[in-house]
C-alpha cells in the first residue's frame, strides 16, 4: 500500500468558521445549529463511541447516536466541556467567540454583562471552562532550542525581592521555542520552588527529550537538565553586559506579554489557585497568534472543546468552599429542540469538504 497523501488545507472563513459576531449569530439561530456544528467538528468521518471507540456500527435518532458496541446513547456533547450544560448552547457559542475576539481574555462579568446573563456564577463557570479546554489543548511538548527561566507573578510588589525567593508571590516557569530571530511555541507552568527537581518536572512534562533547553547560570538548573534527558547551554547573564532581556529575550518577553495581559484584563485580581488557568488561557493565545482570523480561534476553541472532558463545577470553584448552590433555570428546553427533527438550515460548514482535511494542523 502507497502512502496516502493527506490534504492540509486551511480552514476558510465565511464556511468552516463565522467571520463576525453578525455572521455567527446568523449561523447559530438555535441549539440545533449548534449541535450540528459540533457533531461536525467532532466527527468529521462519522460517530466514533467515545466509550468503547466502536466506529461505524451505529443508529442515531435526532443527533442521539446509539452505539451498537456498548449499547450506550451518545450525544455530541456527551463527555465534552458542554456535557449536560443548562446553558443554551447558543450562549455557549457567543461566549467562545467573545473569549475568543477579545484582544486579552475575557472575564466573567464581562461575559455576564455582554450575554445578558441572569448568574454570575453561571458566567464564572462557562469562562473557567473554556479556560480548561484551552488549558487541555496543545499539549505537545516544545522541541528544538528552547528559552526557559522562571518568574514572580501576582502579590504585593516588595521592591528588593523580585528575585528567586521573594515571598507572597507566586513562581512561574516559562519555556519558548527558538524559531530563527522570532518565537515559537510557549508554556507558563506555576511550579512549587527553583530546585532541581520541581524545574525537572517542568521539563519533562513541556520539553522534548533531546531539545536544547538555553538557561541563565541558576545553580538549579545543570541537575534538572541532566536529569529530564535535555541538553544545557548556559547565558551567565549575571556575568554579562548584557542584561537578562537580551541573553534570553524569547522567554522574557513571554514574561512581560503574560503579566501585562493579566494586569490589564484582571486587574492583578486573579487568585493564586486560578493563575495557572490564566496562563493557560494566555498561552493559548500566543501559540495561535499566528491564526489568521479571530473567527479561526474561536473554531480552534470548540474543536478543543469536543475534543476535551467535561469538567464538573466542583472541581473549578476551589476558592468557594461553599459555593452558593442557586439553581439556575434552564433557559432552554434540556432535550435536543424540536427544530432537530426539522428541515435544516443553511449550514456553510456542511459543504464539500470534511472538517478531517484540516483538523490535523490543529
Ligand atoms: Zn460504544
Amino acid at each position: 500500500m502507497g502512502i496516502v497523501p493527506i490534504m492540509l488545507e486551511a480552514p476558510v472563513e465565511g464556511r468552516d468558521f463565522p467571520g463576525s459576531l453578525p455572521e455567527l449569530r446568523a449561523w447559530f439561530r438555535s441549539d440545533a445549529d449548534c449541535v450540528d456544528y459540533l457533531d461536525w467538528l467532532r466527527w468529521p468521518d462519522g460517530f466514533v463511541c467515545p466509550w468503547c471507540a466502536d466506529v461505524g456500527d451505529w443508529s442515531a435518532t435526532a443527533s442521539i447516536y446509539r452505539c451498537n458496541g456498548c449499547r450506550r446513547r451518545v450525544s455530541v456533547t456527551s463527555q465534552t466541556v458542554f456535557h449536560r450544560t443548562r446553558t443554551p448552547l447558543t450562549v455557549w457559542f457567543e461566549a467562545a467567540w467573545l473569549k475568543m475576539v477579545s484582544k486579552q481574555g475575557l472575564s466573567a462579568l464581562n461575559l455576564q454583562r455582554v450575554t445578558d446573563l441572569g448568574s454570575y456564577q453561571t458566567a464564572w463557570t462557562m469562562t473557567h471552562k473554556l479556560r480548561t479546554v484551552m488549558s487541555q489543548s496543545g499539549r505537545k511538548r516544545l522541541t528544538g532550542q528552547i528559552e526557559i527561566d522562571e518568574t514572580y507573578v501576582g502579590g504585593a510588589g516588595k521592591p528588593g525581592l523580585t528575585g528567586r525567593g521573594a515571598a507572597g508571590k507566586t513562581l512561574v516557569a516559562g519555556a519558548v521555542e527558538r524559531r530563527g530571530r522570532g518565537m515559537g511555541r510557549a508554556r507558563l507552568q506555576v511550579i512549587a520552588d527553583a530546585s532541581s527537581a520541581s524545574l525537572e518536572i517542568f521539563l519533562r512534562d513541556h520539553v522534548t527529550l533531546g531539545a536544547t533547553v538555553i538557561t541563565d547560570a541558576w545553580r538549579s538548573y545543570p541537575a534538572a537538565t541532566a536529569a529530564a534527558g535535555v541538553a544545557h547551554e548556559v547565558r551567565n547573564v549575571s556575568a554579562s553586559v548584557q542584561p537578562a532581556h537580551v541573553s534570553l529575550p524569547g522567554v522574557h518577553r513571554l514574561f512581560s506579554l503574560s503579566k501585562r495581559v493579566l494586569e490589564g484584563t484582571y486587574q492583578g485580581s486573579v487568585q493564586p489557585e486560578h493563575l495557572q488557568a490564566y496562563l493557560d488561557e494566555f498561552v493559548f493565545r500566543f501559540n495561535r497568534r499566528n491564526s489568521h482570523t479571530r473567527g479561526m480561534l474561536f473554531l480552534r476553541l470548540l474543536e478543543s472543546a469536543v475534543a476535551g472532558h467535561p469538567a464538573p463545577y466542583t472541581d473549578l470553584a476551589v476558592i468557594h468552599r461553599k459555593p452558593r448552590l442557586v439553581p439556575v433555570p434552564p433557559q432552554a428546553p434540556h432535550a435536543l429542540p424540536r427544530t432537530l427533527t426539522g428541515p435544516p438550515l443553511k449550514r456553510p460548514w456542511r459543504s464539500a469538504r470534511a472538517a478531517q482535511s484540516w483538523q490535523l494542523h490543529g
